[in-house]
């Protein structure tokens, strides 16, 4: 027997399962609500913490995610145990909780470089308001700092950290910045973007080691022997989703590392489970069936609102197209939905130089994504014909 039973229990305290809250109370439902999260803060946006909240622009409660009084907030608590047979749950305080329903959405955790000098002080991630803030602290009396990884966490972070008045170097593995998810062309103009405001870019290396004096970290050594100046470096080099507690408790684990779940993401084989988030690894509908598993804020909002109302009997499909956003400081910003997984012809619209444009992925002669800068092009057109498997509008 377990010491109490919820309605709807809500695993991880991020956008996905606030979200789902705030969507069964929306949706009527009248039931408990339990939210047990690991963290200290309670649900929050994680986006600025790469943008105003390093910046210092934007406070911590501004980030604060609102929900209905009547969640039952469980913050400092782990979910220890899940058994999907009973239906319970046994939390860090040793509490069992059994559920009818339960959503899991424990999110990502920060892949860590695995080279020498790593354990060196000066070296950050970025994934909680702690790791910005420990970072804002170590920034204050540095000049030089390099950026480890050209996704949108380095090259956010390298463009807040700018205006603050840093001397930011930007090294990533790839010919150029954000190109794995939105190609080659992006890319350039992401380059053009932060070489614009005096930050280096230096593309197509591996970073070797980090070299230090004491303690600190003093320089990052290069594949091939170049070393760059660094009192602070930030890795950010992607993320893997957190499946430790899904692993342990039997849950079907796919090919992108995620929980697997049907297109009403229902996890596998699992009674009255759903997953959503950057956990999910889910059959998409509006991707032609194809697994999808993404790690957008948005699209982990959709997915808890899909959840809440399938928690509540709607039975529906997720199909909504996952959205993205990215600000390089208050330079240049752009939206993107997608995510194409694979593309043969890039179409652009608009302006480049003047930073407001529209990328259409094609595949096949059908929109696979699309990118927006400056407030360009029409997102919603943009999610419409990847749902519809359109053509991209003509060029001229
Ligand atoms: C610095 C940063 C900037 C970003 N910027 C953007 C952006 O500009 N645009 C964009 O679209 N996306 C951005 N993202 C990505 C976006 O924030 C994530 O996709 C989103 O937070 C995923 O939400 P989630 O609810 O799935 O997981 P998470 O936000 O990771 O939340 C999961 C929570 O579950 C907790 N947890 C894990 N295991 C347990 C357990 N066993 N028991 C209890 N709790 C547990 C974790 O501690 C965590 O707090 C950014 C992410 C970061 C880190």
């Amino acid at each position: 027997m377990a010491d109490r039973s919820v309605d709807h229990l809500l695993i991880g305290g991020g956008i996905a399962a606030a979200t789902c809250a705030q969507t069964l109370r929306e949706e009527g439902a009248t039931g408990s609500i339990l939210l047990v999260a690991r963290e200290l803060d309670p649900p929050y946006h994680r986006p600025p913490i790469t943008k105003g909240y390093l910046g210092g622009t934007e406070t911590k409660e501004e980030g604060l995610i609102d929900l209905p009084e009547d969640v039952e907030v469980l913050t400092r608590t782990s979910v220890m145990a899940l058994d999907l047979a009973t239906k319970t749950v046994t939390l860090s305080n040793k509490e069992t909780v059994a559920y009818g329903t339960a959503l899991l959405a424990t999110g990502a955790m920060v892949r860590r470089l695995q080279i020498d000098g790593v354990h060196l002080d000066g070296i950050h991630y970025l994934r909680a308001h702690g790791n910005a803030d420990s970072l804002i602290e170590d920034a204050e009396a540095v000049t030089d700092v390099v950026c480890v990884g050209g996704s949108y966490i380095g090259c956010e972070s390298a463009a807040t950290l700018t205006t603050l008045g840093k001397q930011v170097t930007v090294v990533l593995l790839e010919e150029e910045p954000m190109e794995r998810a939105f190609g080659l062309q992006v890319g350039a103009w992401v380059r053009g973007v932060l070489a614009g405001h005096g930050i280096q870019v230096v593309s197509d290396v591996e970073v070797e080691r980090f070299e230090g004096e004491g303690d600190r970290v003093q320089r990052v050594v290069l594949a091939g022997g170049r070393s760059i100046d660094a009192e602070l470096v930030v890795a950010g080099v992607g993320v893997t989703p957190d499946v430790m507690l899904a692993r342990k408790s039997g849950l079907e684990i796919g090919e992108r590392g995620g929980v697997r779940a049907d297109a009403q993401l229902r996890a596998h084989g699992a009674d009255g489970l759903y997953v959503a988030g950057d956990i999910a690894e889910y059959d998409s509908p509006v991707h032609g069936g194809a697994i999808v598993r993404v790690e957008h804020e948005e699209h982990a909002a959709a997915q808890g609102r899909t959840v809440a109302r399938n928690m509540l009997g709607a039975a529906v499909d997720h199909t909504e197209v996952p959205y993205f956003f990215s600000d390089l400081a208050d330079w240049a910003s752009f939206e993107y939905v997608g995510p194409a997984l694979a593309w043969d012809e890039e179409v652009l619209e608009g302006d480049m130089a003047e930073g407001e444009f529209t990328v259409w992925y094609v595949a096949d002669g059908k929109v696979a994504a699309m990118l927006s800068a400056g407030g360009h092009g029409d997102i919603d057109r943009g999610k419409e014909l990847i749902a519809t498997g359109g053509a991209p509008p003509t060029n001229n």
